[in-house]
C-alpha cells in the first residue's frame, strides 16, 4: 500500500487534481525549471513532474514517494506558481508537490531545525549586525553556511540592518490615530531591507494612517517550498491568531513583500481552510493596492518629474499575485516609460540559493540577465529574492516598484 494513504496533511483532496491533468503542456510553456537545457534534456519538466506523480499514485511506478531519484525530481518546482495561471483543468501544481514533498523528504536534524526556524535565526543575527555581516562576508563564514544550511558560498547574502524594521516602527511611531494598519513586514524587510519599509511606514502615516506592528512569524513560503507543511501550517496558524486580533479591534493588514501578501492572501486559506485564515486574507491589502486606491479617492497625484525608462522585471511572485496591473499602472502615472521583462531570474526563494541548484538557477536566469545588461537601465522588481539574484548576476540597478513611484506622489 502507498504510504500517501497515511498522510493526515490531505494529500487525497489534492490527489484529485493529478487525475485532472490532460497533459497538455501549458504548464511547460511558463514554468521557469521546464525552459533549460537540464530539462528538454531529460524531461524534468512541469507536466513530467505530474504524469511521474500519475504513475506513481496508480501504482505503475514502483517506487516509495521518499525515493532519492523520485524526490530529485520534484524538487525541480520551486513553487513560483506560474503554471497556476494556465493549466486548463485547474491543477493545483506547487499545492499539491509541496504534499508530496512533505511525505517523501528526509531533512537532515540540522537542516531542519535551521529551515523550520529561519526567523528566530534571522532575528538572532540582526541582534549583532556588524558581526553577522563580518561573517557572512567573510570567506570562513560563506563556507560555514554552505555545510551548514546549503546556501552555495558563491552567494553575497545581504547585509543585516542596524536595527530592525520592527524596532523601527515602535519607536519612531508617529500616529496613534486614523485608519488602522497592521504591517505584516516578513524577515527579509525587517532586517535587510529597511529603508524599504520606512519610507512605506513614512507615508501611509502622512496618508492618515496608523501603522502598528502585530506579533508575527516569517511569512513561511520558504517551509511549503521545502516540503515542511506541517511547520508551514504552524506558522500560518500563530500568524492568522495574531493578525485576527488586530482585524478584530478594526485594523486591515498591511504587506510590502509580494511573498507576505501571496501567504496571506492564498496560502494560508489554502493549507488552513479555515474562516479566520479567510478572513485576513479579505483584509489584506499590499502597498500597492493602497496607493491605487488612495489615487482613486483622489487624496494622492504624481508629479510629472520622472520621464525616465524603467525595466519592469515580472516576478513569479507578483504575477500569481494579481498585482502585476496595479504596479505597472502607478509606475505610469509616475512617468516612467516600461519597458517589460517576463523572464524567470532563477532563484525561486531560496531554490536558486542552495549548492545544489545555485547553477541551475543561473541557466533558468540567463536569458534575463543578458537582456538587462543590454539594456542597461534601472529595474524595478518587487520580489526580494529576485533583486538579490539580478544585483548578483545582471549587475545592474534593481529597486522595489514602490521606491520608483513614491518618490513621484504629492500628497493633495
Ligand atoms: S497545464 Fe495542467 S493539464 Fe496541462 S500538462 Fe500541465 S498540469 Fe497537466
Ligand atoms: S510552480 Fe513554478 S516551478 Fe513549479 S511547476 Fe509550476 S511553473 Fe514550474
Amino acid at each position: 500500500m502507498n504510504e500517501y494513504k497515511y498522510s493526515e496533511l490531505m494529500l487525497d483532496e489534492y490527489l484529485e487534481d493529478v487525475w485532472k491533468c490532460i497533459r497538455c503542456g501549458f504548464c511547460n510553456s511558463v514554468c521557469p525549471t521546464s525552459n533549460t537545457s537540464f530539462s528538454y534534456m531529460s524531461s524534468k519538466t512541469s507536466r513530467g513532474r505530474i504524469i511521474l506523480l500519475q504513475a506513481y499514485f496508480s501504482g505503475i511506478l514502483r517506487k516509495p514517494l521518499r525515493d532519492r531519484e523520485l524526490q530529485e525530481l520534484l524538487d525541480y518546482c520551486f513553487g513560483c506558481r506560474r503554471c497556476l495561471e494556465v493549466c486548463p483543468p485547474g491543477v493545483r501544481i506547487p499545492y499539491m508537490l509541496w504534499r508530496a514533498k512533505h511525505i517523501g523528504r528526509r531533512h537532515n536534524l540540522l537542516n531542519k531545525l535551521i529551515y523550520s526556524n529561519y526567523g528566530s535565526f534571522e532575528k538572532l543575527c540582526s541582534n549583532f549586525p556588524s558581526l553577522s555581516n563580518n561573517i557572512l562576508r567573510s570567506r570562513f563564514g560563506k563556507i560555514l553556511l554552505e555545510l551548514l544550511v546549503g546556501i552555495d558560498r558563491r552567494i553575497d547574502f545581504p547585509e543585516f540592518h542596524d536595527v530592525s524594521l520592527e524596532k523601527w516602527i515602535r519607536m519612531n511611531r508617529s500616529s496613534t490615530s486614523g485608519k488602522r494598519l497592521a504591517y505584516f513586514i516578513d524577515v527579509f524587510t525587517n532586517y535587510h531591507e529597511v529603508g524599504l519599509g520606512i519610507e512605506v511606514v513614512r507615508l501611509v502615516e502622512k496618508l492618515g494612517y496608523s501603522v502598528e506592528v502585530p506579533d508575527q512569524r516569517e511569512a513561511g513560503t520558504l517551509l511549503l517550498e521545502a516540503g515542511m507543511m506541517d511547520k508551514a501550517i504552524k506558522v500560518a496558524k500563530e500568524n492568522v491568531e495574531s493578525l485576527y486580533k488586530y482585524i478584530m479591534n478594526g485594523a486591515s493588514i498591511l504587506t510590502s513583500s509580494p511573498a507576505a501578501y501571496i501567504a496571506l492572501k492564498y496560502d494560508y486559506p489554502e493549507i488552513l481552510g479555515d474562516s479566520k485564515s479567510k478572513l485576513v486574507s479579505e483584509k489584506t491589502l499590499d502597498i500597492i493596492e493602497l496607493l491605487i486606491k488612495e489615487y482613486e479617492d483622489g487624496e494622492i497625484r504624481f508629479n510629472e518629474k520622472n520621464s525616465g525608462r524603467i525595466i519592469y522585471h515580472h516576478s513569479c511572485f507578483t504575477k500569481a499575485s494579481g498585482l502585476t496591473k496595479h504596479i505597472k499602472r502607478l509606475l505610469t502615472l509616475a512617468g516612467y516609460n516600461l519597458i517589460e521583462v517576463e523572464e524567470c531570474c532563477g532563484i525561486g526563494g531560496v531554490w536558486g540559493m542552495s549548492k545544489k541548484h545555485y547553477n541551475d538557477s543561473l541557466d533558468v536566469g540567463s536569458n534575463l540577465f543578458i537582456k538587462l545588461r543590454s539594456l542597461s537601465s534601472p529595474v524595478a522588481s518587487q520580489s526580494e529574492t529576485c533583486r538579490i539574484q539580478i544585483r548578483n548576476n545582471a549587475k545592474v540597478r534593481v529597486e522595489h516598484p514602490f521606491s520608483y513611484i513614491s518618490k513621484a506622489i504629492e500628497l493633495k
